[in-house]
């Protein structure tokens, strides 16, 4: 079982946390809306309403024990730049971040993401994939 820190649960990050956790894992969800944070209570470990561009919040939050934290902040590029070099400094040693566009993806490897995901070029590569392979099994 891995510890996993999930920063914004938007549709992507909901997702991503609730499968987590419904895959046994430890699972902290944080959001800036509380409506959202109330609303994630019940199907993850834990979900905190915070800022994560506050590294004292993440800080007294112990974000830092984590093994893997994603960064599922799309819209406010800044926010999502600032969270992940954050993370990083704390030292967290994988750091997964939702890139909006190539640009936003280059910076966020520059300060050290491991891995940059785009959610929608990854699921259209992945369906075209799995539309031509017809005899692999996958959804
Ligand atoms: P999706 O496509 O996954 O729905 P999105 O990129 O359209 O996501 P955004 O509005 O960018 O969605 O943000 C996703 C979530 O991140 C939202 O629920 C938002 O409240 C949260 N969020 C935005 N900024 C912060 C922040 N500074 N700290 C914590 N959560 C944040």
């Amino acid at each position: 079982m891995k510890q996993f820190v999930v920063i914004g649960l938007g549709r992507f990050g909901l997702s991503l946390a609730e499968t987590l956790y419904d895959l046994g894992h430890d699972v902290l969800g944080i959001d800036i809306d509380e409506e959202i944070v109330q609303n994630v209570a019940d199907s993850i470990t834990h979900a905190v309403k915070a800022d994560a561009t506050d590294e004292n919040a993440l800080r007294a939050l112990g974000v830092r024990n984590f093994d893997v934290a994603v960064v599922s902040i799309g819209n406010d590029i800044q926010a999502s730049i600032l969270v992940t070099l954050i993370l990083k400094e704390m030292g967290i040693k994988y750091v997964v971040a939702k890139a909006q566009n190539e640009l936003h993806g280059k910076v966020l490897y520059k300060i050290g993401a491991d891995r940059i995901v785009f959610p929608e070029r990854d699921m259209g590569i992945r369906v075209a994939h799995n539309l031509t392979l017809s005899n692999i099994l996958d959804y």
